[in-house]
């Protein structure tokens, strides 16, 4: 694969000099249940494009829930396996995720995702008691890896849906690098992650949405960043007058209901990035500020139920809104 592609950026660097075509290669994806666009500039683009459509098959394959031979499905229907490096890695970084927002995040939320439907998408509201059958099998604790051996304990699942973009969108980044693009962007289902600057220089410009309506709530100047963002608003179902959203509250199997509308994560590591933004979603603004004066290491904008902006204070230059908006120093 790597020979093969090496001779597609021969091939493209010659069309390239041959007829001075335009240095820009785009695509689009449908992957992980959801669109997917990447996009890189420079004589390399091409080929760091392709080679990072085959990364995204080959990473979805190993992480689905639904093909009981992936990774995942082979934890999941057995409660331990071998897996490859990359499942092994990304495991351990949510686990370090878990333990530092003291379970916020929980890769082991599968059978409670199950429950209510989020996974088959035939959504309803279960009973408190079917809930507090499911939490036994929801304890990041309980996971282990040992090399790229993991095991969960007996009837546990894993789901990675709440980081696996995030790391898919640092691969594609490093594979852009490996390729010698030093210009790119790549958006999966609303996870952008930024290489260098714009073609034509100058920061790259990414919107954080506004979560109870139309337009956006400001606009982020990043590079090499990615900009991760989580919402109750992105997947919902409806019964009896309540919303239910896809991020659960791991400590009481419902969806989290913490005060906060949005959260986006801004950092240099795609994994980290997205596994944060579910975890202070699910910790709601104090723990969220808490956690970010403990530990640093990212920076976020945090939109309240009420609509009010709080911004960490490492964006305080490079976020333009028109609402006003409360600086969290670190
Ligand atoms: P999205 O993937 O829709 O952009 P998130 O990154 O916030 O949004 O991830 C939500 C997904 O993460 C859910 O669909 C589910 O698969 C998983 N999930 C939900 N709650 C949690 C949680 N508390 N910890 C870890 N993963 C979670
Ligand atoms: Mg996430």
């Amino acid at each position: 694969m790597r020979i093969k592609n090496l001779l597609a950026a021969t091939v493209c660097a010659a069309l390239l000099a041959s007829c001075g075509g335009a240095k820009e290669a785009e695509k689009t994806i449908f992957a992980m249940d959801t669109v997917m666009d990447i996009k890189a500039y420079g004589a390399d683009a091409q080929s760091a494009v392709d080679e990072a459509e085959n990364e995204i098959k080959r990473l979805e394959t190993l992480f689905s829930r639904g093909n009981a031979d992936s990774d995942i499905g082979r934890i999941n229907g057995g409660a331990s396996a071998d897996v490859s490096p990359e499942t092994a890695e990304l495991i351990e970084t949510a686990l370090e995720v878990s333990s530092s927002t003291d379970g916020a995040f929980d890769i082991t939320i599968a059978p409670v995702m199950d429950l209510w439907g989020f996974f088959t998408k035939d959504y309803r509201v279960p009973s408190d008691g079917e809930i507090k059958d499911a939490l036994k099998y929801v304890d990041y604790r309980r996971v282990s890896v040992s090399g790229t051996h993991v095991s969960v304990g007996n009837g546990m699942k894993l789901d990675l849906g709440g980081i696996a973009k995030g790391y898919l969108s640092g691969r594609i980044i490093d594979i852009f690098k490996e390729c010698g693009v030093t210009s790119g962007i790549v958006s999966l289902g609303g996870n952008v992650h930024c290489l260098g600057e714009r073609p034509d220089g100058g920061a790259w410009r990414v919107a954080v949405q506004n979560p109870s309506g139309e337009g956006y709530i400001g606009v982020l100047s990043v590079t090499d960043k990615a900009v991760v963002t989580s919402g109750g608003y992105q997947r919902y179902f409806e019964s009896g007058g309540k919303t239910y959203h896809h991020i659960i509250d791991p400590k009481t199997g419902v969806s989290a209901q913490s005060g906060l509308s949005s959260v986006t994560v801004v950092s240099e590591d795609g994994a980290l990035a997205d596994a944060l933004s579910t975890a202070l979603f699910v910790m709601g603004l104090d723990g969220a500020e808490k956690y970010y004066k403990e530990h640093g290491g990212f920076e976020a904008v945090l939109v309240a139920d009420g609509g009010e902006v709080y911004v960490t204070d490492g964006l305080k230059d490079s976020f333009e809104s028109e609402y006003e908006y409360k600086v969290i120093n670190g």
